[in-house]
């Protein structure tokens, strides 16, 4: 390997790439105590129609670390992912989700509510990922059409035959199936009328600036178009100004997810948001 790399070798005792590499050991040593002590939480983020009713919320993995303030997901994500933490957290997620739908299908004013739940390449591709999913609806009898995978685009990148073979068994079961941080990756757009998909994200990337970048505001305003004309519902991520929602409401975004609403919050925040709001 070392004499592979050639004149490259002398990265090996780059001292800053050694810290890398032993933050992440560190990294991935404490990710395993954290999964072993339950170090893990999930806060819910409402999503609004235009009009302004909830119409679900995105589940949002936390880790309390023991020594550290609340650690977040775009520090740890990645590292779950190589040591394969991510396949028992992630299903962990889902079973959260799960068991809050069967809460919410009990009572009526809640019962209408969606959770849409992130789902990572390595889950996805997990071979008795869609199985899984199947028990756990069965399990918690929740109705299936209520929970939503968030798939990244990454996923139709690659094997998009294998890919697209699972979304048809999801949903075959009812489950509803997003394309998270849409606009980001690479996924072709020819596939996209071949997937069984209800939702297109918006990523937050392209909705922060959208009032004063032309591109931006081009590029979400293509993902509405694209959305709307493959029959798709299409939700913008990281709104957090009015302005911003209204010019997203004008181009035809039907749902909005954003501190504007809501900051992600732990359950019982979640159920008084929900009381609160307008009936
Ligand atoms: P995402 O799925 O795109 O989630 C949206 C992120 O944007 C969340 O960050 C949310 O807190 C943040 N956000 C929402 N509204 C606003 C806003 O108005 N302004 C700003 N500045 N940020 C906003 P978070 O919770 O830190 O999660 C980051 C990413 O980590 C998620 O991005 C998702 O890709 C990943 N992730 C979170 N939970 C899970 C999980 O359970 N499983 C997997 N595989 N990935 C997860
Ligand atoms: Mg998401
Ligand atoms: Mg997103
Ligand atoms: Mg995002």
């Amino acid at each position: 390997q070392a004499k592979a790399a050639g004149r490259n070798t002398v990265r090996f005792f780059d001292p800053e790439m050694q810290a890398t590499v032993t933050a992440s050991a560190t990294l991935a040593t404490d990710l395993r105590q954290a999964w072993r002590e339950g170090q893990f939480l999930v806060d819910y983020q409402p999503q609004v129609a235009v009009d302004g009713r909830l119409t679900g919320v995105e589940a949002l993995l936390r880790w309390r670390h023991p020594r550290r303030d609340m650690v977040p997901p775009a520090d740890f994500i990645s590292t779950a992912e190589e040591t394969a933490l991510i396949v028992p957290i992630g299903r962990w997620v889902l079973e959260q989700a799960c068991a809050q739908l069967a809460v919410w299908a009990a009572v009526p004013s809640r019962a209408h509510l969606s959770i849409a739940v992130n789902v990572s390449v390595r889950q996805f591709r997990h071979p008795d990922f869609v199985e899984e999913v199947l028990e756990m609806i069965r399990h918690a009898k929740v109705p299936p059409n209520k929970l939503k995978l968030e798939l990244t685009e990454s996923l139709l990148a690659e094997d998009i035959q294998g890919t697209a073979a699972r979304m048809q068994q999801l949903k075959a079961m009812g489950v509803a199936l997003s394309i998270d941080d849409f606009g980001m990756g690479y996924s072709s757009l020819s596939y996209l009328k071949r997937l069984p998909l209800d939702q297109l994200k918006i990523d937050r990337e392209f909705v922060k600036d959208i009032l004063t970048d032309p591109s931006d505001a081009a590029i979400a305003r293509t993902i509405i178009g694209l959305a709307q004309s493959l029959g798709l519902g299409v939700v913008a991520e990281g709104v957090e100004t009015e302005a911003q929602r209204d010019f997203l409401a004008q181009q035809g975004c039907t749902e909005y997810q954003g501190f504007l609403f809501s900051k992600p919050l732990p359950i019982a925040q979640l159920e008084a948001y929900i009381d609160a709001m307008p009936a």
